[in-house]
């Protein structure tokens, strides 16, 4: 416990799902963190509730991603949350969680234009744009964590589009963590598999037994396992760990 003490964190996407637990794990350990949210505000405050019934803290920033306008909108909010609470703007931790999947059972040669170039908006350019606003806030030490997927080594059809975005994070990865290294900031991806986010599939037990064979564990991941992960690459203690793609799909990339 309090191994982000007096630290800041963004967490883009954290009113629901594995950005919400990782909200809550953050604060846990003593970070001031920036509930984004992109329309469902009741979702965002109870992110914010949960995290300060346990004494820790959080304020929202509403900001949808994918629009022109949308990187500007959210630092507008969240460096007025962070001068109000700290006296300055200082962001010491990035996780870029937020994102949006193609439609259930959309096959690749149904994928659009506009649905193609939505995901790539929110999921790939909004993150870029995030981490190069956010790099005169960071301090040296600081912490980029960026949400890909298991689907970039595991072949989904459905899903070519959202795996390519996926992809394209891991890229943002590699390169800004050389970028970055002469100053101490770190950037790593991490990859859930099949995550239970709280979402109506998650209540029919059979399609909950079937996901669960995908992992070797033989269950579904909690939005909590995945945010252990990236809770644990924000400390100090992950320091030594930087460009990298992490694993924590319960062993489902291991086929
Ligand atoms: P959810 O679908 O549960 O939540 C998505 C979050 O992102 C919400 O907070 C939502 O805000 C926000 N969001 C969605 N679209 C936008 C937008 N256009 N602008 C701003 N915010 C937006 O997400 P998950 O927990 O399932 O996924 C989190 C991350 O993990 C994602 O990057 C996803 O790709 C990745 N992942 C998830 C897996 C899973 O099985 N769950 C598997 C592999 C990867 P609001 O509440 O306001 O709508």
């Amino acid at each position: 416990m309090d191994k982000l003490s007096r630290k800041t964190a963004l967490v883009t996407g954290s009113s629901r799902g594995i950005g919400r637990a990782t909200a809550q794990r953050l604060a846990a350990e003593g970070a001031l963190v920036a509930v984004h949210y992109a329309t469902n505000e009741d979702a965002a405050q109870e992110t914010i509730e949960l995290i300060e019934k346990d004494g820790g803290r959080a304020f929202g920033v509403r900001a949808e991603l994918g629009v022109p306008g949308d990187v500007h909108a959210l630092f507008l909010g969240l460096e007025r949350g962070l001068k109000e609470r700290t006296g300055g703007t200082t962001l010491d931790i990035v996780v870029n969680n937020a994102a949006v999947t193609t439609p259930a059972g959309v096959q690749p040669e149904d994928v659009t234009p506009d649905e193609f170039d939505r995901l790539f908006a929110v999921n790939a350019k909004a993150p870029f744009f995030i981490v190069q606003r956010a790099l005169p806030l960071l301090p040296d030490g600081g912490r980029i964590i960026n949400i890909s997927s298991g689907l970039t080594r595991v072949a989904n059809p459905d899903q070519v589009a959202y795996s390519m975005t996926k992809g394209a994070i891991e890229q943002i990865t590699l390169h800004f963590a050389r970028h970055l290294a002469p100053r101490g900031i770190t950037v790593n991806s991490v990859a859930p598999g099949i995550t239970n986010n709280g979402g109506p599939v998650f209540d029919i037990p059979e399609a909950v037994a079937q996901m669960a064979q995908l992992s070797a564990f033989k269950r579904v991941g909690e939005a909590v396992d995945v945010a252990n992960v990236v809770t644990f690459l924000a400390t100090h203690e992950a320091r030594w760990i930087t460009g990298a793609f992490i694993d924590a799909s319960g062993g489902t990339l291991l086929g």
